[in-house]
């Protein structure tokens, strides 16, 4: 019965939030159709599981907004066989929604007890193609370079040099880059011939913290 009752709401998200705002790729819409955001959710704030808003999941971290999250996702163009590199596991929500769409994720995120709890969510609703390592992301995952697609769901200074290297040719990078509070959202696509790059909406994500990005909670 509650089953029915979120998946009504996730229905309506999906028709309310990001088809009327455009969205249009029928693979990333209908993983946010699937994907039960409620359980990605503290219990405290299921009910507003699928509002237009991003909602605080402990230590400082969000999950992101469901039409930023599916926004993000558009702009990778998965196609289903891509390796990806998620920067940010937070709640391991958007993890869930690229493990819909790509062959293998690896995802990572510095706080430990975060990357513990949505590696338990991931694992018990079977998203098996997923890793979850705890790391600092800002260096990306040299050891598992080089990735058709990276997405970076923590504001960056500037674009990481690492994370260009670590893109496939032909691979797609997209990450929020500004301020500590304001960001504008950015995609990189690594050609043979080089870089092309191209901004999108404006954003506010917590900090990426780490050698490569913000170097602690207070640096700004
Ligand atoms: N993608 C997440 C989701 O679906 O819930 C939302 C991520 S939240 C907006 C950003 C996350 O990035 C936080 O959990 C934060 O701890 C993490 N983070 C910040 N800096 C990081 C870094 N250098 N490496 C890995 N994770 C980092």
């Amino acid at each position: 019965m509650k089953q029915n009752y979120f998946e009504k709401k996730r229905l309506s998200m999906v028709e309310n939030q990001l088809e009327h705002r455009g969205l249009k790729d029928i693979r990333v819409l209908e993983a946010m159709r699937k994907v039960p955001r409620h359980l990605f959710v503290i219990d405290e704030l299921q009910e507003r599981a699928y509002d237009d808003c991003a909602l605080p999941i402990g230590e400082g971290q969000t999950i992101s907004q469901p039409y930023m999250v599916a926004c993000m996702t558009e702009l990778l163009e998965l196609k289903g066989d891509e390796k990806v590199l998620e920067v940010g596991t937070g709640s391991g929500y958007q993890c869930a929604v690229l493990s819909m769409l790509a062959r293998e994720v690896y995802t990572v995120e510095r706080i430990r007890s975060i990357a513990s709890d949505a590696e338990k969510l991931l694992t018990s609703l079977k998203y098996n193609n997923v890793k979850v390592i705890v790391s600092d992301g800002s260096i990306g995952l040299p050891e598992h370079a080089p990735f058709d697609c990276i997405i970076v769901t923590a504001g960056a200074p500037e674009i990481p040099r690492p994370y260009i290297d670590q893109l496939a040719v032909d691979g797609r990078l997209v990450i929020p880059v500004g301020s500590r509070y304001s960001q504008v959202l950015c995609k990189i696509r690594k050609t043979s011939s080089g870089i092309q790059e191209s901004t999108y909406t404006a954003c506010v994500f917590v900090p990426l913290i780490g050698k490569e990005g913000w170097r602690s909670e207070n640096d700004y």
